[in-house]
């Protein structure tokens, strides 16, 4: 049984306070240093945090009371509750999760891929969001169905992966920025987050390790390119043209293909680093055989490597994927361009795994149950 949807009041204290788990180790030495206590405090919280993962600043039993109840006074200390947990046959499990807010947001833990973005193979991966909702509306996707709510916080894009370690009882040594949302439009709050998810301190996984998908924001892609971590990027292209990706991706009249593509040229000029592009294969509308061949002179000039990913069908869209002959043309035209692809067959598909369906599955539930 559904638990009704709760909008939760914070009060404007809380609102207004920083959480503690979006600052990195130097802030907090600063912090904690102008309250006159020792900089060594500050490595103590974060162990407490990221070590020993406490939920609330009275469970940091070496720190003294008072500074104990000043932490409190000072910064929220924030955690996102487990709503809902669906597990699949092939043991990929989705969390939705509610936020302080009463929001809902969904994170999926892939359990062992093939090594999809390089890395030797992608065992207990974890794809989450980085907003609630989002306004991006590409038209085959459950998560801008209602549109954009709010960015998240850099404490409750870390959560998602300190809460799914803790419920399924696996380390997570990849994370894949897919979920819900335009990881790139909340492009500090990620960074922040980023930067927590790759610091010894932190959660200690490698740059390498992360993989950050957009839809194409191409300002944003040079401004990534600029930053000094070596994390991966996956472009979710899904048309080898402007007229077929503008039916599907509304983001493609901003920046169209050649504005991209320029963008991703530079990148990997900058970071030296191979590019993925995603490409959600679609009946009837972007699995033709010349998409294929014009996918693969793209991909071929830049050196990028291509996942095909074949629809999963979301309730409500009539989108549908293509036979599974269709699938292999595709993926046999791309490889004798000389272009490194994989099809992959989507794990989950039994338990609405695709990007924002789970949430609205819930919200839809919730609203019928109340209304
Ligand atoms: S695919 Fe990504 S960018 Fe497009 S609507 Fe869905 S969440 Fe937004």
């Amino acid at each position: 049984m559904l638990e009704r949807a709760s909008i939760v009041v914070l009060d404007v204290a809380t609102i207004l306070k920083i959480d503690v788990k979006a600052l990195q180790l130097p802030e907090l030495e600063d912090k904690v240093q102008k309250f006159a206590e020792p900089a060594y405090r500050a490595r103590q919280i974060i162990d407490w945090l990221y070590k020993k993962r406490v939920g609330s600043f009275d469970e940091m039993t070496d720190l003294p009371r008072e500074f104990r109840n000043r932490l409190g006074q000072e910064f929220a200390f924030s955690s996102i509750d487990i709503a809902r947990v669906l597990g699949s046959r092939d043991t990929t499990r989705k969390f939705l999760f509610r936020l302080a807010d009463g929001n809902l947001i969904e994170s999926v833990l892939i359990p062992a891929s093939p090594a999809l973005y390089g890395s030797r193979s992608d065992r207990r991966t974890i794809c989450i969001s980085t907003q609630v909702g989002c306004a991006y509306g590409c038209k085959f996707c459950a998560s801008g169905l209602e549109g954009f709510c709010r960015n998240l916080q850099p404490n409750e894009i870390v959560d998602q992966i300190i809460a799914v370690e803790r419920e399924s009882g696996e380390k997570i040594d990849n994370i894949v920025f897919m979920g819900m949302g335009e990881p790139l439009a909340n492009f500090d709050n990620l960074m922040r987050a980023i930067r927590i998810i790759n610091a010894p301190w932190g959660l200690g996984i490698g740059a390498r390790h992360i993989t950050l998908s957009t839809s194409g924001l191409a300002p944003q892609i040079r401004q990534l390119a600029d930053e000094p971590l070596q994390i991966r990027l996956a472009i979710s292209l899904h048309g080898a043209t402007d007229e077929v990706r503008n039916q599907m991706m509304p983001i493609n009249r901003r920046y169209n293909l050649e504005k991209l593509l320029a963008a991703c040229d530079y990148y990997i000029r900058r970071k030296k680093q191979r590019l993925t592009f995603e490409y959600i294969l679609i009946a009837n509308v972007n699995d033709s055989p010349d998409q294929a061949r014009r996918l693969g002179r793209i991909a071929r000039r830049l050196g990028a490597k291509v996942n095909l990913i074949p629809y999963n069908t979301v309730h409500g869209l009539p989108w549908s994927r293509p036979s599974t002959e269709q699938q292999d043309q595709f993926l046999s035209i791309l490889r004798r361009s000389d272009v490194p692809a994989t099809l992959r067959r989507e794990k989950g598909h039994d338990i609405e795994a695709a990007c924002g369906q789970l949430r609205l599955q819930t919200k839809r539930e919730v609203e019928t149950a109340t209304s």
